[in-house]
């Protein structure tokens, strides 16, 4: 397919302020593109050039591009710097500065979606020396083959600031429609997807294969599954409504869940709650994890916390220090890990994702050699709730958050918070509203002691159904000077001009700055009340920052659903 094409339908993403019309428009492009292009087309679409669990990066920066821009133009790189200061954007600086390119530079040739996703690949691929000049050339042969506005999105693709305002979900919405012709069905391409996040894998099979194909998707070793989530209940007793008899009842750590991957050749993976691949984050965890597990291919789940010498556990935040690029080594000394097993996914060639707890946990149970930092979740199995309180009482006495309470029929929902498995944390004994995970979608400026930052950070939660953001709170308690002082800086990547069209905020509430949907925050709050300045029609009431979720993606915040159930909506 011709890469102007893509260029055409961009344009028209562009200038949209509806999720609706996001899907509309992506879909009607999606019937006319040809089978074997729709994978790259979905990646394009998302800035991406593979899944996003993969996290390849395309590691261009700023000046190369627009070296890029001036060399593909026949500019001198002042000019072009002089248009990138006034447009304040590599993509607009790109379009303007080849709108005016000299007539003696002939274009070459049509770009193809396949040759710019080809190239694409190669940039990324290109290390070592002298790789900064092959990726500039790379990218310079591209602009010259595009239009001026194909060069404005190519500029983005590479910087990695595409942001069309399209999530993964708007995706799966449009190729429902595009190849079932029934948006509902988009039900079965995300179950398909929790199993496979790989937005690529699912465009091709349902373009070539149909629904047919997607329920033939199964756990694949080395290819993260979209994390199991928990219910959360308003009082004990609902926990006996919900799951009566016998049931299992586990310690709920408070550290960092890991999915682990171990191929046939040998290979262990490390994937976070939001599928990122941290395997280099924890070089001691993978030495555990060959010794003390005796089974050859594996995908199995835990909880990562750090313990001090005599294995006793150490707050969240000492974790938090483990998650870094640099001085691994050191840190694997200062701060030393366990991880707590609770779940078996796959081994040897068997997937066990439909198998129920039960039996997944006795082959878990099989298959570990327990160690000092490899050990089996804290386990209690038993329809006597005063024995089940007690074993709640002694896990918060040793300073985990609480226990968590599976269905011992129950397989493991990826992706989905059922009810197989229900949270109980210390914090609702006392009565307190539970926090919540924001994404942030604008920000106001300070006033005062808070001149030159953000004085308040407009948060939303994810409306799953409609994919879609929905404002709750505005929030400015609870963060220090310190980050204060970062937030501009920090959220700069992350600024759009207009209000992404996933957005959804009422007039009252349109901040001085938008961002692209993309951190999440945890926000504790007092309660939740009815607003008519929210999206979502409820407010939470002195919410408060407590930290931010690095670990979790927007898609994966609070859901409008969940707000509402606590509210008793
Ligand atoms: P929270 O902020 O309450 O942890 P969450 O949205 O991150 O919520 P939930 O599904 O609500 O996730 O709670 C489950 C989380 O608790 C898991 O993601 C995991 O990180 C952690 N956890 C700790 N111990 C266990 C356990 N034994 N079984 C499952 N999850 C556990």
């Amino acid at each position: 397919m011709d890469f102007q094409k893509l260029v055409d339908v961009y344009e028209e993403l562009e200038q949209t302020s509806s999720g609706n019309a996001l899907r509309e428009i992506l879909s009607t492009f999606f019937k006319t593109v040809p089978k074997e292009d729709i994978a790259m087309i979905s990646y394009l679409t998302l800035g991406q050039i593979t899944s996003e669990y993969e996290s390849v990066v395309l590691g261009m920066a700023e000046k190369m591009v627009l070296k890029a821009i001036a060399s593909a133009s026949g500019n001198d790189i002042a000019k072009v710097q002089k248009i990138m200061q006034e447009t304040g954007d590599v993509g607009l600086t790109a379009e303007k500065v080849l709108q005016k390119k000299p007539r003696t530079l002939v274009p070459v040739g049509k770009l193809t979606v396949q040759e710019l996703f080809d190239t694409l690949q190669k940039i990324a691929d290109a290390s070592g020396t002298g790789s900064q000049d092959r990726k500039t050339n790379l990218l310079v042969s591209l602009l010259q083959k595009s239009s001026p506005q194909g060069a404005k999105y190519i500029s983005r693709i590479v910087l990695g600031t595409l942001r069309m305002g399209v999530g993964d979900m708007t995706v799966l919405d449009a190729l429902a429609i595009a190849f079932t012709g029934e948006k509902k069905n988009k039900e079965y391409l995300e179950k398909a997807y929790n199993i496979c996040p790989d937005v690529g894998v699912i465009a091709e099979t349902i373009a070539h294969k149909g629904l047919k194909g997607l329920e033939k998707i199964d756990v694949h070793v080395g290819r993260p599954i979209k994390m199991m989530l928990a219910q959360r209940v308003k009082s004990w007793e609902e926990i006996q409504k919900k799951m009566p008899g016998k049931v299992a009842a586990e310690g709920k750590y408070d550290g960092e869940r890991v999915q682990a991957h171990r191929d046939k050749k040998g290979r262990i993976s490390l994937f976070s709650r939001r599928l990122e691949n941290i395997t280099d984050q924890f070089p001691d965890l993978v030495e555990y994890l060959q010794k003390q597990i005796t089974a050859k291919e594996y995908v199995i789940e835990g909880e990562v916390i750090a313990v001090d010498e005599k294995g006793k556990l150490l707050p969240f935040q000492t974790l938090m220090q483990r998650r870094r690029k640099y001085d691994v080594e050191e840190y694997v000394q200062k701060i030393p890990v366990q991880i707590k097993l609770f779940d078996l996914l796959f081994v040897n060639g068997e997937s066990y994702i439909h198998e129920p707890y039960e039996k997944r946990i006795a082959q878990l149970a099989n298959i570990v050699k327990k160690s000092k930092h490899v050990v089996l979740a804290d386990q209690l199995i038993s329809d006597d709730h005063t024995e089940i309180n007690r074993f709640f009482q002694n896990m918060v006495k040793e300073g985990d958050e609480g226990i968590m309470i599976k269905n011992l029929e129950g397989e493991y929902q990826a992706g989905t918070r059922g009810w197989n498995w229900i949270k109980w944390k210390k914090e609702y004994v006392k009565e307190m509203v539970d926090t919540f995970d924001l994404v942030v979608v604008g920000a106001f400026h300070g006033r005062g002691r808070r001149s030159g930052t953000y004085g308040a950070l407009l948060c939303a939660a994810y409306n799953k159904k409609k994919d879609q953001f929905e404002t709750v709170c505005k929030l400015g308690t609870g963060l220090t000077d310190e980050m204060l002082t970062e937030l501009p800086k920090m959220l700069a990547k992350y600024k759009v001009n207009t209000k992404p069209a996933r957005v959804m905020v009422k007039k009252e509430m349109e901040p001085d700055v938008w961002f692209d949907p993309k951190v999440v925050v945890e926000v504790l709050a007092a309660e939740i009340t009815k607003s008519p300045f929210h999206a979502l029609g409820l407010a939470l009431r002195f919410p408060r920052f407590i930290r931010y979720r690095e670990d979790k993606n927007a898609e994966q915040a609070t859901t409008t659903k969940e707000i509402q159930e606590m509210a008793g909506k």
